[in-house]
């Protein structure tokens, strides 16, 4: 088969990462995409400014519509992706938020992952209800709950894969199956996997979202989001309302973003080699009680992982003996790892789900959620395996021997685990 250079959907994925997503070359010939700095773009006549409102010609309007630099990222994380176009958000929170607004009415109802992102579920409960949208919150990787919870007038089926924090796996080639079935809209958020080892598209997904600022940008300096479409109608629906509610990205955020897209490939398999190393050594850890990693063959999704991943990523939950004291010591005593909230950076970073990120969720949807008291969650970065190891090991070590520790309540909830081993 003969590659078509022209055309980026023909291209493989690292060749993709660095060249889809350009500009015509000005007279100058630059590589790298320019900084459109502009609000707005002059008409060559009053004729073209009308053709370019009425859509019969292509060209930039103002930058809230479209800008050249931020069109160029679309492009990229589109064709990454597999999908029809992109539309780039100020957030990834904008991108989940277009997403319920563009394509929700008043009586909807939507079935979501119980283990979303913190601020996603915050929206659909607390947000989108105030306009008459509910939602059914189930543990997605058990697909069978996913049929259950549909009623009449649900329109959309929401999951995350792999899920923030409990790292358990959805089988999204079933959930496919199950909304094309019903004929419900299918949402995935991608961001904790992001296109270079998972494409929801390729699995009956209809709207793919990431936030950016995770493994796509990868620097920890820039925020972000992205929705692709699979197809064309889809994607003229959300574009309108991201222009009319104003969700658009600024070029020179888009133009940073681009150049962190450039080197993703070489970031997420850094870190995933990483992570799969950590993964057996917290496995091993006299302090840790149980490691969920999707890479791990204990893990009780690991097959199915195996078959829509093309990596198993580098976000790992482990649990400390001792439950959260435990945990505390540990993220006070790290010193290379930061403690920090957000993921997918060239850092590695750590954090305790259940006193921030998750924190605004009552303590008993957590623990359904699988988000227990004692769960850390570690994104790896690309640093040398032995250095995060090595400090990980201090930390650990820092906490006492478990009759030390104060005593655990009666009900023994901070000792279950999520997972075997
Ligand atoms: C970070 C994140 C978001 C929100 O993205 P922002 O860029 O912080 O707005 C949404 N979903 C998931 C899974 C995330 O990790």
């Amino acid at each position: 088969m003969k590659t078509d250079f022209k055309k980026s959907s023909a291209l493989r994925k690292n060749t993709k990462a660095i060249h889809a997503g350009s500009v015509e070359h000005s007279i100058y010939g630059e590589i790298s995409v320019p900084i459109f700095q502009s609000s707005t773009f002059v008409f060559p006549s009053a004729a073209d400014g009308a053709a370019r409102f009425s859509g019969e010609q292509s060209g930039y309007i103002y930058t809230r519509l479209g800008n050249p630099t931020v069109n160029a990222l679309e492009e990229s994380i589109a064709a990454l992706e597999g999908g029809f176009a992109g539309i780039a958000t100020s957030t990834g929170m904008a991108a989940v938020g277009i997403v319920f607004l563009a394509l929700l009415n008043q009586g909807d109802h939507i079935v979501a992952t119980n283990c979303i992102y913190g601020a996603s579920r915050v929206m659909l409960e607390k947000e989108l209800t105030r306009f008459g949208v509910r939602s059914s919150f189930v543990d997605t990787s058990d697909f069978s709950g996913i049929e259950r919870a549909l009623l009449p007038e649900t329109r959309m089926i929401f999951v995350e894969s792999p899920m923030n924090p409990s790292m358990k796996i959805t089988d999204l080639r079933a959930v496919g199956r199950i909304a094309a079935k019903h004929k419900i809209l299918y949402t995935v958020d991608n961001t904790f996997a992001g296109p270079y080892l998972q494409r929801p598209i390729e699995m009956g997904a209809d709207i793919v979202i990431n936030s950016l600022t995770k493994f796509l940008n990868g620097h920890s300096d820039v925020i972000g989001g992205m929705i692709v479409t699979a197809g064309e109608e889809l994607y003229k629906k959300i574009r309108r309302v991201s222009q009319v509610f104003g969700t658009t990205m600024d070029p020179h955020q888009a133009w940073l973003i681009l150049r962190g897209v450039r080197t993703m490939p070489l970031r997420v398999e850094r870190a995933q080699e990483n992570a799969m190393k950590l993964a057996r050594f917290l496995e091993s850890h006299p302090k840790v009680s149980w490691v969920s990693y999707p890479g791990l063959a204990g893990h009780p999704q690991h097959r199915i992982a195996k078959k829509q991943m093309d990596g198993f990523g580098s976000m790992i939950s482990f649990g400390v003996a001792g439950g959260i004291e435990s945990g505390i010591t540990v993220m006070n005593n790290v010193r290379l790892i930061k403690l920090a909230v957000s993921l997918g950076g060239v850092e590695s970073l750590i954090e305790h789900p259940a006193s921030m990120t998750h924190a605004s969720i009552p303590r008993q949807q957590r623990e359904e959620a699988g988000i227990l008291d004692e769960l850390v969650r570690l994104s790896v970065g690309c640093e040398d395996y032995e250095d995060i190891r090595d400090d990980l090991n201090q930390a650990l070590n820092e906490i006492r021997e478990p009759k030390a520790l104060k005593p655990k309540p009666a009900d023994g909830r901070q000792n279950r685990r999520p997972t075997r081993r």
